[in-house]
């Protein structure tokens, strides 16, 4: 574990620098076997145009938390031809015994564009999605970006990425100009997702504007704490928001095991005041029933052991979250936990076909 151990700290500080995956995680390592089918489901990528569009915001005054990482990024930086689809990603994945990628567009996606830049480059990078899934059979499947600013808009390339382009879910970056899933005004979207029964992947991004002060040190605004702060939030005002009542069959993932969300359930379920949020039932039945949660960028056994016993081993996929993490230490962290292999198959794969509908 410690070669694992300083790969994981290298990765972690490289990553924000934009010079992760450049072969040091992979380094003087055997490729390793590929006796295990393995789909890896937050990993990201972008588009020229999606580039471009952030890289502008980038350059504006806009105090976005989100903007930090652009503004240490240039378009022909390492980080960015990392996020491009072609490059070195399936030599990587194929070093790793990594079969499939579930790809989506990088944080924050569209989310920060207004309607119409938004609209447009979802557009784009839906049909650039689905054409990489069909140049490489059996290699990637794909998660569809929308834009939560244009619910309509939004509603209508759901359908399309679904119907016409054969995509296989969607990802939705968390809060959009510091709103999110539950206010009334997005629900369309969470009844179009229910309708095509396919998942909403829930994804981090920093937390609003409106957090700049709390969060804006340290590095808070990433993957440290705030990260996971945001999308915990989003899950839990999913949750106590009553959207499940109104939505029963809507399906959530959440990645980063969960976003700290499975261990305070019990809290949740006790402390829960129906005047405050007059749902049906316990917060954690829903947590239960409508949420997945994916691996990626966790690869402590304790958590996952914690989770299988919680949530059920059904509930949880693998993930890396490739360029930011490292596909080995991911692979290794897996191959290695203490878990049955009925579990690990599940976790690896089975539930990403399922979930997905990936055949
Ligand atoms: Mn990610």
């Amino acid at each position: 574990m410690e070669v694992d151990r300083r790969h994981f700290v290298v990765g972690s500080s490289l990553a924000l620098s934009g010079l992760a995956q450049a072969g040091a995680g992979n380094a003087a390592r055997p490729a390793t076997p590929t006796t295990r089918r393995r789909i890896a489901t937050e990993e990201a990528f972008t588009t020229p145009a999606q580039t471009k569009a952030m890289l502008a915001l980038a350059d504006s005054s806009w105090p976005s938390l989100d903007l930090g990482l652009w503004r240490s990024r240039t378009i022909d930086s390492p980080m960015i031809s990392h996020l491009s689809l072609e490059g070195d990603r399936l030599r990587l994945m194929d070093q790793s015994g990594i079969a499939m990628q579930v790809l989506s567009l990088t944080s924050p996606g569209v989310q920060m564009f207004d309607a119409d830049l938004g609209v447009a480059i979802a557009e784009d990078a839906n049909d650039r999605l689905a054409e990489h899934i069909r140049k490489y059979k059996g290699r990637y499947a794909g998660l569809a970006t929308f834009t939560p600013q244009a619910p309509k808009q939004a509603v209508k390339e759901m359908e399309r990425a679904i119907s016409r382009l054969g995509l296989n879910g969607f990802i939705c970056n968390s809060h959009t100009n510091g709103e999110y899933l539950d206010d009334a005004k997005y629900w369309p979207i969470l009844e179009a997702a229910e309708a095509l029964d396919r998942p909403i992947y829930i994804h981090p991004r920093s937390p609003s504007d409106a957090m700049t002060s709390a969060y804006g040190k340290y590095g808070l605004e990433f993957a440290v704490w705030g990260f996971q702060a945001e999308v915990g939030l989003h899950a839990m005002r999913l949750i106590l928001g009553g959207v499940f009542d109104r939505f029963p069959r809507l399906k959530i993932i959440i990645g980063h095991m969960g976003e700290n969300v499975p261990f305070h359930l019990g809290r949740s379920d006790t402390r829960h005041n129906r005047e405050h949020a007059p749902i049906k039932r316990k917060p954690s039945e829903y947590f239960l029933d409508n949420f997945y949660i994916t691996t990626s960028g966790v690869t402590d056994h304790l958590p996952l052991k914690y989770c299988i016993e919680k949530l059920g081993a059904d509930k949880i996929l693998w993930a890396v979250d490739y360029p930011y993490e490292f596909n080995q230490i991911a692979v290794d962290a897996m191959d290695a936990a203490p878990i049955s292999e009925a579990d690990r198959e599940a976790i690896y794969f089975r539930n990403a076909e399922r979930v997905f509908r990936i055949t």
